[in-house]
């Protein structure tokens, strides 16, 4: 892998595991100092200790993405610590409870937007004030297939990853005359933590016939076209989303 990250500061939420961990892997090997968050602090100091053990460069941070003051304050020790901000994976996340609408309790609902959506409005918010303090940067904000197709089951989910399209369009209208670029990655159904942990082998074994090529994804596969998005190579490419997803749309 190249160093094309070299002397780049980048944060990634949700890296202490799946695709999170993938991203934040890649990133140092690329040569980034990578802020590893994640409410999981274990999961960060681990996923750390494995970027540290090949000579990368990473600190664990633990974080609830869902506390914007908290949020404010990961990206004030992003750039205390490392001096700038150049780059962020806006990933972390949750599946939320599986059942319908008319099922769906109301504090379910907004516990899971708020971590889904209202998270990555704080994270861009901080985010995008660091990085017009230093001439620029590059989000890429994690939404997923479910930002454009439907799933029975995760209304709430649903919901916030369409919602991350859109304000990811926003985003990139508002400043992509100011140096900022921001787009979203919409995955398809990747094998991580997150679906062994909320969906059984019959489950599983029935998403994997949703996709034409014939399997689930890999978090190396989405971190590949968030690496790209993040760097110099993307810099016409903001304001959109972005499928990685073994022909799951297409069909
Ligand atoms: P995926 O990689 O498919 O998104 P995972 O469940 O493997 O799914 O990863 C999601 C990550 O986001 C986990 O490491 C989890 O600890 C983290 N996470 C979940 N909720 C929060 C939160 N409120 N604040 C910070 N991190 C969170």
């Amino acid at each position: 892998m190249t160093r094309e990250f070299e002397g780049k500061v980048v944060i990634v939420t949700g890296a202490g595991s799946g695709i999170g961990e993938a991203c934040a892997k890649q990133l140092a090997e690329a040569g980034a100092k990578v802020v590893a968050a994640d409410m999981n602090l274990d999961g960060a100091e681990r996923v750390v200790a494995d970027i540290q053990a090949k000579g990368g460069e990473a600190l664990p941070y633990k974080i609830d993405v869902s506390d914007p003051a908290a949020v404010g304050a990961m990206v004030a020790y992003a750039v205390t610590t490392y001096g700038k901000l150049d780059g962020a994976v806006n990933n972390a996340g949750i599946g939320g409870p599986l059942k319908p609408i008319a099922d769906y309790e109301i504090d379910e609902w907004k516990h899971v937007i708020d971590v889904d959506l209202h998270s990555v409005f704080y994270c861009m918010k901080y985010e995008i004030q660091a990085m017009l303090k230093n001439g620029g940067g590059s989000i890429v904000n994690m939404s997923s297939i479910l930002g454009t197709n439907g799933f029975a089951g995760a209304p709430a989910y649903v919901a916030s990853k369409h919602a991350l399209v859109g304000m990811t369009k926003n985003a990139g209208i508002e400043y992509s005359a100011h140096g900022v670029r921001v787009n979203a990655v919409g995955p398809a159904f990747i094998k991580t933590p997150l679906i062994d942990n909320a969906l059984d082998d019959a489950t599983q074994e029935f998403l994997v016939t949703k996709h034409p090529i014939g399997r689930l994804g890999r978090p190396e596969e989405v971190a590949n076209l968030v690496l790209f998005l993040l760097s110099d190579k993307a810099s016409f490419i903001t304001g959109s989303y972005h499928l990685v997803d073994g022909a799951y749309a297409a069909q």
